[in-house]
C-alpha cells in the first residue's frame, strides 16, 4: 500500500522544516510504500518554495507543484488531489495544528475497509470567538445542507484513490472539499483529533475568509436560504391580510381613526430590509453561477518538481 500527503503551503517558511520533519517520520513508521509527500506551494512570497526544492532534493519521496500565484487554500488542495497517486491520499495543512501521527491511526481504518478516514476536532486550541464561531458554523451547516455533513470535520483526513477519483470528477469551480467528500459517499468515518495551535506562522484565513469559506459550503450544500425567503414572505401576506381586516373592523364598526405612525416606520424598514436581505441571498447564488459559467481553471501550475501524476 502506497500514502499520498497532500500539503497545501502558504508563507510557512517557520514552520516548514519541523513540519517535514515531522511528516518524514511518520511515513516511515508506516508499512509499504514508497510514500509520497506532495507539497502545493500557493504562491508563497517567502522562502516556502526553497525549503520544498531542497526537500525534494534530500528526499525523493517529496515533490513540489508551484502554482503561478495564490489561489487559495482549497484551490490548492485541488490542484494536490489531480497530482496525487497512491492507494490513498491524506490531505494535511502544514502548520502542524492537525498532527501527522494521526496518520498512522487513518490507516488502520483504511485498512479495515473505509474509504474516508476524517478527523472531528476536539478540544480546539483556537481564541473563543473563533471556536464559537466554528460551533455554531458546523452546526448551522449540518441543519441547512442537503446532505448530512459530519460535525467539526475540516479537510484533514485519508481518501481512497477511489474517492479521490471521484472528488477530481466533480466540476465545480469553488470547492468545499469537506462538503464534496461527504457529497461522493462510500464507507466514511470520523476520529476525534485535539486540534493544537499553529506551531508557528500565522492563520491565512482572515476573519472575512472564514466567512467566504462558510458561504462556499452553505451556498454550495444547501438552497435553504432561498426557501427561506418564500417562508418569510407567505407569512408576512398572512399577518398583513389579518392586519387588513381588522383595520376594516376598526374603521367601520369601532369607528376609530388611524394611527400608529411609529409602527409604520418601523414596518417599512423591516420589511425593506427582509426584502434586500433575500436580494443578497439571491446575489450570492447568482455570483456562485457566474463563477461556475465562466469555467475558468481553478489553478495554474507553473513548475513541477518530483514524481507525480500527470494531468
Ligand atoms: N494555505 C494555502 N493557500 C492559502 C491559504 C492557506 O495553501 O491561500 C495553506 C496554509 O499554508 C496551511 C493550510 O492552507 O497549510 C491552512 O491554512 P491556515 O492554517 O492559515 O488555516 P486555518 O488552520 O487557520 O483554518
Ligand atoms: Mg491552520
Amino acid at each position: 500500500m502506497t500514502l499520498c500527503v497532500v500539503v497545501p503551503v502558504y508563507n510557512e517558511q517557520e514552520v516548514l522544516p519541523l513540519f517535514v520533519q515531522r511528516l518524514t517520520a511518520t511515513l516511515d513508521g508506516i508499512a509499504g510504500g514508497p510514500h509520497q509527500m506532495l507539497f502545493v506551494n500557493d504562491g508563497s512570497a517567502d522562502q516556502s518554495l526553497a525549503i520544498l526544492r531542497e526537500a525534494a532534493a534530500r528526499d525523493p519521496r517529496v515533490s513540489v507543484l508551484s502554482l503561478s500565484r495564490n489561489f487559495g487554500h482549497q484551490a490548492a488542495i485541488a490542484a494536490a488531489l489531480d497530482h496525487a497517486k497512491g492507494d490513498a491520499t491524506i490531505i494535511l495543512d502544514a502548520d502542524l495544528q492537525d498532527p501527522p501521527e494521526a496518520i498512522t491511526e487513518f490507516v488502520r481504518k483504511f485498512e479495515e475497509g473505509y474509504h474516508v478516514v476524517y478527523a472531528q476536532r476536539v478540544k480546539r486550541k483556537e481564541g473563543i470567538w473563533l471556536r464559537v464561531s466554528y460551533f455554531l458554523f458546523y452546526r448551522m451547516l449540518a441543519m441547512l445542507a442537503d446532505i448530512d455533513l459530519p460535525l467539526d470535520a475540516g479537510d484533514f483526513g485519508l481518501m481512497s484513490a477511489r474517492v479521490v477519483e471521484e472528488i477530481r470528477s466533480l466540476p465545480e469551480h469553488l470547492r468545499y472539499t469537506r462538503g464534496l467528500r461527504r457529497w461522493v459517499g462510500f464507507k466514511q468515518i470520523g476520529i476525534p483529533i485535539e486540534r493544537a495551535e499553529r506551531k508557528a506562522g500565522e492563520s491565512k484565513y482572515s476573519p472575512f475568509g472564514l466567512l467566504r469559506l462558510a458561504a462556499d459550503g452553505i451556498f454550495a450544500f444547501s438552497t435553504a436560504p432561498l426557501h427561506a425567503a418564500a417562508v418569510i414572505g407567505s407569512f408576512a401576506v398572512v399577518l398583513s391580510a389579518v392586519f387588513a381586516i381588522y383595520s376594516v373592523v376598526a374603521k367601520f364598526v369601532l369607528h376609530q381613526s388611524p394611527k400608529g405612525f411609529t409602527a409604520l416606520t418601523l414596518l417599512i424598514t423591516f420589511v425593506s430590509g427582509v426584502n434586500l436581505l433575500f436580494l443578497g441571498i439571491i446575489g450570492a447564488y447568482i455570483a456562485r453561477i457566474y463563477e461556475e459559467v465562466k469555467r475558468r481553471p481553478v489553478y495554474i501550475v507553473e513548475h513541477k518538481i518530483g514524481a507525480m501524476v500527470e494531468r
